[in-house]
C-alpha cells in the first residue's frame, strides 16, 4: 500500500500526525489530551491501541501533552533522542518503552525510514524528521513526509533534508505585524517567538519554500499557525503569488483544524 498521512491538529496550542504504511502505524509528536488523541484516530477509522510508535519532536507541552497518559494506555515506543526524554520524563506517570536516537541519526521502525535533523529552537535537543516508505513497485511506491514545525530559521542542512520529500508540513506561526501588535504577550515572549530560536513566520515560511530549487514536493501544508498572532487573511497575502506560481499544491491548516488521512 502506499503511505498515508494525516495531520491530526496543528497551532501553537497543540500538534499530532498521523503516518500509516503497510506494516505500522504511528503519530509524530502526541500535543493532545490522549482523550482527544483517541477522537481524532477514529474520526480517521484507527484505532489507538494501534499506534505502535510515537515520534517525539521535542518537550514542549503543545508536542507532548497527551504522551504520559496516552503510553500508560496504550504502551507504544516512544521514539526520542536522551536530551528530549531526559526532559519529557519527569513530566510522565511512568516510563514508557523509550526508543532513544542520536540526532542526524536515519533509523529503521519496521517499514519505515526515518531521519532525524536539528533544529534551532529554544528546546533540550529539538528536531525535524522526514519518514520514508515503500518498495519502488506499482503496489507500494516510495512515498516521503517531512515534519518541520518550530525553528526559529532555517538552516542550509534542513534544506537539503526536505528538499526530495513527496510531502512537506512546515511552519507558517505567525504574521509578524499581527505579532507585534498583539496585547496579551508581553514583549520578552514576542522577542522569543521571532528570534533565532522561535517559530517561522508567515515571510520567512515563504522565503524557505521560494529558496529550494527544484523541489519535489507535490503538496505543503502550511502548519502549527498561532491563533492570535496568525489569521487566514494574512497567510492569503503571504502566500498568494507562490501559491500561484508553484507546481505544488499549499493547504494551510487553520488553528482547530486537521487533514484527512490521504494517500502521499
Ligand atoms: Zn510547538
Ligand atoms: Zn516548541
Amino acid at each position: 500500500m502506499t503511505m498515508q498521512f494525516s495531520i491530526l491538529g496543528t497551532s501553537s496550542s497543540g500538534n499530532s500526525a498521523l503516518v500509516v504504511t503497510e506494516n505500522c502505524k504511528a503519530l509524530i509528536d502526541a500535543g493532545f489530551s490522549c482523550k482527544r488523541l483517541c477522537e481524532m484516530l477514529e474520526e480517521r477509522g484507527v484505532r489507538p491501541e494501534e499506534i505502535d510508535a510515537i515520534f517525539v519532536t521535542h518537550e514542549h507541552g503543545d508536542h507532548t501533552a497527551g504522551i504520559s497518559t496516552f503510553c500508560k494506555r496504550f504502551n507504544p515506543h516512544i521514539y526520542a533522542n536522551p536530551l528530549t526524554a531526559k526532559a519529557l520524563q519527569p513530566k510522565l506517570k511512568h516510563r514508557p518503552n523509550w526508543k532513544l536516537f542520536t540526532t542526524g541519526s536515519t533509523f529503521q521502525f519496521r517499514d519505515l525510514t526515518v531521519e532525524s535533523f536539528s533544529l534551532p529552537h529554544d528546546a533540550h535537543d529539538p528536531v525535524g524528521f522526514t519518514f520514508t516508505s515503500g518498495r519502488d513497485d506499482l503496489f507500494s511506491p516510495i512515498r516521503s513526509v517531512a515534519w518541520l514545525t518550530d525553528l526559529g530559521f532555517a538552516p542550509r542542512h534542513v534544506m537539503e533534508r526536505i528538499r526530495a520529500v513527496d510531502l512537506l508540513v512546515v511552519e507558517a506561526n505567525h504574521d509578524l505585524e499581527l505579532l507585534q501588535n498583539d496585547t496579551k504577550r508581553p514583549w520578552s515572549v514576542k522577542q522569543r517567538i521571532s528570534g533565532r530560536h522561535g517559530h517561522l513566520s508567515n515571510q520567512a515560511a515563504n522565503d524557505l519554500l521560494n529558496s529550494i530549487s527544484k523541489p519535489q514536493w507535490s503538496q505543503v501544508f502550511l502548519a502549527h499557525l498561532s491563533r492570535d498572532c496568525n489569521s487566514s487573511d494574512a497567510v492569503h497575502n503571504a502566500f498568494s503569488d507562490l501559491k500561484e506560481s508553484s507546481p505544488y499544491r499549499i493547504d494551510t491548516i487553520m488553528a482547530g483544524g486537521g487533514s484527512s488521512l490521504q494517500n502521499v
